[in-house]
């Protein structure tokens, strides 16, 4: 059966594909401003029967000790996005206005491919240690450690890489014995919905182990955090909304995971090609309109080239014109909505009334009257100190800062509340290496490094999040720990 055939996307509760009880909401094509049709709205009420009936999955039945069942799902769940790549594909392009190029990597392939990790390490994983006999206080003992899903887990998403991020909580969460509550970004609903059909249609996965709340209301998320009988929430999205998911937890003291926001510093060294560098900084810097957590915004440069520098990262970024996502050509598609370009905007006059200037962009271009694009910009003149420097944008704009030696670039690289991501080029590995570990940041690109792949583990530092995905170590976020004491 095709996905979404009357255009209407569904609720994933308890087993069943259901209507919202709120109606439905548009989803909107960011490219054309073209409405594709519409999603289930969730309400209050059945946010509560899709946790209810994830709690009775998890007391209930035996998903959280059947191993084979749940790597059978997975890899059920990965054939099916497998056998529907293509209509997932158009779809991806077209509600998330993610260019064509980027759904053979992080946009979509890659995320189906990882899911394979997950089924791999749930079959393999030591889920019981025998740590051997001792006589702690006297007393002759058998001890052994028990590694064990959390129970429930509420997962909240954002709408800038849906699938990846969607599956890097869906995948390890289950494959732990977790049940799951997903509720996607208002803005890609379809992208999530469309995973309740294939897991109804194509899977083993019992019913209430997944449900999938699609919702236009923030506050439906929201009570995942508050719920007592959700464990643990994990989170992807802004820095602000992780504090409140943080606060809101508190109160039931579940385990919160944040995956937050960045300000990723790109570092040249004196040593470095700079032409090259700085090129590859702007390209980077394009890619989905800029909009990815863990993208390099703060270009940091040695003064005595920063002209150089600049001319080069903007030379770049000048050709990268902003286009259409179905194009297989195009690096640069739109932002997700009016409300994400106008905020860019604002972000753009800010660097202006600071006394920046705009080395290529800034602003919308002038020959789409249709969709949400914002030319990719090189901003000039500004230190680290300058809002654009500060803040995330989540726009294709990049930031160009002079630094006086290894030392100073470092700090700069440092002065930020964020620690999501950090690239250093040199022509001197072992130098390059050297500043890479100096960087209080999650993971670090050197010398042009690749760190996104299944068995990495991702995430920040400070102010950009708590907790792990993806790898060995986003596995065991989903897992609980129990030391038993047998007397010999
Ligand atoms: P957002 O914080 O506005 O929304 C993210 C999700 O949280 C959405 O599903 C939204 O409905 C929900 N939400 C909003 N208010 C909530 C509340 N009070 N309680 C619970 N849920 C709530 O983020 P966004 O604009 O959708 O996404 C962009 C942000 O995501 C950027 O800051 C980006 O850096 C971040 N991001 C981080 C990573 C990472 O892995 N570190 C990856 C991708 C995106």
């Amino acid at each position: 059966m095709p996905l979404l055939g009357d255009r209407e996307s569904r609720l994933l509760i308890d087993g069943k594909l259901v209507a919202g009880s709120g109606g439905t909401f548009a989803t909107v094509n960011p490219a054309t401003e073209e409405v594709l049709g519409v999603a289930a709205d969730a309400t209050p009420d059945d946010m509560d029967q899709a946790i209810g009936a994830a709690r009775r999955a998890f007391d209930e039945t035996d998903w959280s000790t059947n191993v084979e069942l749940r790597v059978r799902g997975i890899r059920q769940l990965q054939q099916a996005m497998r056998d529907h790549a293509e209509e997932l594909r158009e779809l991806t392009i077209s509600e998330v206005g993610a260019p064509r190029m980027l759904t053979s990597a992080a946009q979509l392939e890659g995320p189906i491919s990882d899911l394979s990790f997950c089924a791999d390490t749930a079959e393999s994983y030591q889920w019981r240690t025998d740590l051997g006999i001792a006589s702690p206080m006297g007393m002759k003992t058998r001890r052994t450690i028990a590694r064990e899903a959390i129970g429930v887990v509420g997962a909240i998403t954002p709408w800038n890489f849906p699938h990846q991020i969607n599956l890097a909580k869906l995948g390890p969460a289950l494959a732990a014995g977790n049940t799951i509550v997903l509720k996607p970004a208002p803005d890609t609903p379809w992208a999530a919905a469309v995973l309740g059909e294939l897991i109804v249609e194509h899977t083993d996965i019992p019913a209430g182990v997944v449900n999938i709340v699609t919702s236009s209301d923030h506050g439906v998320g929201a009570l995942l955090s508050r719920d007592p009988r959700v464990d643990m929430v994990s989170f992807t999205g802004s820095t602000n909304t992780g504090r409140a998911v943080m606060a809101d937890g508190a109160a039931t003291l579940k385990k919160v995971f944040l995956e937050l926001g960045g300000k990723s510093a790109f570092l040249v060294l004196d040593d470095a090609d700079l032409g090259g560098a700085c090129s590859m900084a702007a390209f980077t810097a394009s890619m989905h309109a800029g909009q990815g957590c863990a993208i390099t915004t703060r270009l940091v440069v040695p003064r005595a080239k920063y002209d150089e520098a600049v001319e080069a990262a903007a030379g770049t970024m000048a050709g990268l014109k902003p286009g259409d996502p179905t194009n297989p050509g195009t690096i640069c598609g739109p932002v997700i909505s009016a409300l994400q370009r106008d905020r860019i905007q604002g972000y753009l006059d800010s660097a202006i009334a600071e006394g920046g200037r705009f080395a290529c962009g800034g602003g919308s271009p002038a020959d789409r009257d249709k969709g949400f694009f914002i030319e990719p910009t090189v901003i000039a003149g500004l230190d680290n100190d300058a809002k654009v420097a500060r803040e995330e944008i989540f726009g294709p704009v990049l930031t160009v800062i002079a630094h006086d030696g290894d030392d100073d670039a470092v700090r700069i690289a440092n002065d930020s509340p964020y620690g999501l991501s950090g690239t250093v080029f040199s022509g001197d590995d072992a130098r390059a290496q050297g500043i890479a570990d100096r960087l209080r940041v999650g993971t670090v690109n050197v010398n042009g490094g690749v760190w996104y792949s299944a068995d990495m583990p991702f995430g920040g530092y400070k102010q950009s999040g708590i907790g792990r995905e993806m790898g060995l170590a986003g596995f065991e976020e989903y897992l609980e720990t129990k030391a038993i004491a047998t007397l010999a």
